[in-house]
């Protein structure tokens, strides 16, 4: 009957009418609920632990207001610090005055950074812009390859260590550092005015590969520095998260897999623990199943 966290919040408000105002009591059933639905939505304990905290120091003491039951006015400061924590406003990539426009991805493997860059390259396409792709990722054998695929149906022209990795002999090997510097150039001559890198990730948090976004990033002075985590990472998302921010310092999160199962807390940890917005989220794995992301529709997501 009450299955949306608003419903529940606003039951347990209902023999609260005519009070002055509200008590620790009123808000400890609260707090229970909202515990429940962030758990539910898979945000990181501890991110769940300082959410309610904060709800609480702003409920307690409110005044019971005259438009809102009581019920409803703890739904409208959950829902504005949902919306606060995951940025506020929807922010989109803020580009150089001077082109190119350096854009660089990061994240563990499998995140989904090979497919946002087709993405990002498609939806830059249509806004006019003319996106080109560099393939940084020299671990995994077949990532090349795939950037290449995916260049290739977004209409961007990939730049890669060698012109294909087909054979045997001609597995990608090199620099990444350098093959990031040679692809800005490149794009730089053909007067592209926006450069997608693709980086290498690991499955774990990987301290040589690390360093190595890192030195990509200060080498070519990336504008945008684009964190992608898979929505159903689950509590794993906070040590993620403060990893890559302390070894890369991005300037963004790219929510992907949103079309799973999962709830979308790890946008709420993420953003909880880094300070950093969520920009983006991927929802699919075709060139199309990618948005804005939007803070107050997420909001809503965990409430409803
Ligand atoms: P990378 O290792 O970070 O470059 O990750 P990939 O881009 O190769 O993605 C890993 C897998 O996840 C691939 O099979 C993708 O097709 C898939 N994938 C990426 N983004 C999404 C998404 O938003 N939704 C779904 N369902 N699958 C995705």
């Amino acid at each position: 009957m009450f299955n949306s966290l608003s419903d529940r919040l606003t039951a347990t408000f209902k023999n609260l009418k005519g009070k002055g105002r509200l008590s620790e009591a009123d808000i400890d059933g609260t707090a229970r609920e909202i515990r429940r639905a962030l758990l539910d939505a898979d945000v990181a304990v501890p991110v769940v632990r300082e959410f309610i905290a904060k709800v609480k120091a702003r409920a307690l003491g409110a005044e019971v207001s005259e438009a809102l039951n009581p019920g409803q006015q703890v739904v409208k400061i959950v829902n504005e610090e949902l919306v606060g924590i995951l940025g506020g406003e929807t922010r989109e990539l803020r580009f150089a005055k001077q082109p190119p426009t350096i854009i660089m991805l990061a994240g563990l493997q499998g995140a989904g950074k090979t497919t946002l860059a087709g993405k990002l390259a498609h939806r830059l396409k249509s806004q006019g812009h003319t996106p080109m792709l560099v393939a940084c990722d020299l671990q995994r054998p077949n990532a090349v390859n795939q950037l290449q695929v995916g260049g290739q149906k977004a209409g961007a022209p990939v730049f890669a260590p060698h012109p294909g990795v087909s054979s045997e002999a001609e597995t990608p090997t090199g620099d990444p550092v350098q093959v990031a510097r040679d692809g800005v150039a490149e794009a730089q001559s053909k007067l592209h005015d926006v450069v997608i890198i693709d980086t290498a990730g690991r499955l774990g948090v990987d301290q040589e590969l690390m360093d190595q976004a890192a030195n990509i990033k200060s080498a070519v002075g990336a504008h945008e520095v684009l964190f992608v985590i898979d929505a159903m990472i689950g509590q794993d998302a906070v040590a993620t998260a403060q990893a890559f921010d302390e070894g890369v310092d991005f300037t963004g999160v790219v929510l992907s897999k949103l079309d799973g199962d999962a709830r979308g807390g790890a946008a709420l940890s993420v953003a909880s623990v880094t300070g950093k917005p969520v920009m983006y989220a991927s929802t699919g794995e075709g060139l199309k199943d990618f948005e804005v992301f939007h803070p107050d529709r997420m909001a809503r997501r965990i409430l409803d």
